[in-house]
């Protein structure tokens, strides 16, 4: 084995794994591909996996290229899920990964919790859901996700967006995911959740069964200090921390004219020493060049910090998912999803991921036209009824468009 190759392997295993606290300190390891810039690792909780502070969200990327020249740097953890790109993303990593060692990477998808009905063919469906069917219905998409990505296994199998206790320990999916991790379909078992976060992480805690929690977290956030509460229990806990969503966005306006300092964005995270790696979704090599900078050297600056402070004021594109603008609409509108979606679209300049939200609401083309006056109000200052018509449209935009 080659001196190269081992060290990939220190990344992977910790020797300390038995041993780790939650706020565990930073190792600097030699990056293992270049020999030159230093790579900055932490424990992932208990889970027995070390990783860079850096790690790739690969939900926009598109470019094989890109992702080859993260791991050349000393990336090591990709993150995917079943629903990206209508499952061309996972294909894309496995032609990556394929001839790969496979323990050389540490890859991660997330199934959605879809409560199935019973579907005799003979019969009327019930309409209670169906523990038998919704558990079969979670295996057959894994096992789509594990063909598209050309493995036997994942280390890291997410329940997919988990906004409520109710889901994180529903016995349909604790089950689901039991199996796949007893049929060795999975390593590591977690959730991921951008809404309702301090629930989510209290209910992977009292779950005794997650392992790895995927969470938003950045300093935009209307409630971080119940989100950093949270992070911080379940890291007490052993569960390992990942973090999302540490750009806010990416920008601050539509137009693109005032851009976020998603260096200092990054670097406020990791700040946190119970946030164990993140997952920027990078798609060009500059923004890759940045984020290595940052799993060398990941100290945030005062500069950095007034920008934070700055952009923190500003509305924004980040949705907080805080729900308060649903009561006063009065169409019962889905504003958060129509919101996030809005943020896919000017902030990460992914409108296929934002039409997958939007196609899924089952929503009209103008779902404010005819309303009066609107009585929704954001938090956060958003004109919902402008964002609303701006973002319904693409429901109407044929997916192949966007592929
Ligand atoms: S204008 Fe749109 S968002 Fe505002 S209350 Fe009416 S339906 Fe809801
Ligand atoms: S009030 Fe504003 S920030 Fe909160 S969920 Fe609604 S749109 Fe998002």
């Amino acid at each position: 084995m080659s001196p190269d190759s081992l060290d990939r392997r220190r990344f992977l295993k910790s020797a300390a794994a038995g041993a780790l606290c939650a706020a565990a300190p930073d190792l600097a390891v030699k990056n293992p591909e270049t020999g030159k810039r230093p790579v900055i690792t932490r424990p992932l909780g208990k889970t027995g996996l070390t990783l860079p502070v850096v790690s790739m969200g690969v939900m926009n990327a598109d470019n094989p290229a890109l992702v080859t020249a993260a791991l050349d740097a000393g990336i090591v953890h990709f993150d995917t899920a079943h629903r990206y790109q209508g499952g061309r993303n996972e294909e894309m990593l496995g032609q990556v990964f394929k001839g790969r060692p496979r323990h050389s990477i540490v890859v991660a998808t997330k199934v959605p919790p879809t409560l199935s009905l019973s579907q005799d063919a003979d019969a009327v469906p019930d309409e209670e859901p169906s523990r038998t069917r919704t558990v079969e219905d979670f295996m057959a998409r894994l096992d789509t996700s594990l063909k598209r990505l050309k493995m036997e296994h994942v280390d890291i199998l997410y329940l997919h967006n988990v906004s409520s206790r109710e889901t994180a320990l529903h016995p349909f999916f604790l089950e689901a995911l039991e199996r796949a991790k007893k049929s060795g379909r999975t390593r590591l078992v977690g959730l991921s959740t951008h809404k309702n976060e301090p629930e989510v992480l209290s209910a992977a805690v009292e779950s005794k069964f997650y392992e790895v929690v995927l969470v938003a977290y950045n300093f935009k956030q209307d409630h971080v200090l119940q989100v950093r509460d949270g992070i911080a229990k379940a890291a007490a806990a052993g569960l390992g921390i990942v973090g999302m969503k540490t750009f806010a966005g990416g920008w601050l306006d539509k137009e693109r004219t005032m851009p976020v300092n998603t260096k200092a964005a990054l670097k406020w995270v990791l700040k946190d020493p119970h946030v164990h790696t993140v997952i920027p979704g990078f798609t060009t090599f500059d923004q890759l060049e940045e984020d290595l900078a940052v799993m060398a050297d990941p100290v945030l600056s005062t500069e950095e910090e007034k920008d934070l402070r700055l952009a923190a004021a500003e509305p924004g594109l980040y949705c907080q998912g805080c729900e308060s603008c649903l009561a006063g609409c009065s169409r019962h509108l889905p504003l958060p999803e129509l919101m996030r979606s809005y943020m896919y679209v000017y902030g990460y300049r992914n409108p296929g991921r934002a039409r997958e939200v939007v196609g899924a609401l089952g929503l009209p083309d103008d779902p404010c036209a005819g309303c009066a006056g609107c009585s929704a109000r954001c938090a956060r200052g958003f004109d919902l009824r402008a964002r609303v018509r701006d973002i319904a449209r693409l429901a109407s935009v044929p997916e192949e468009f966007l592929a």
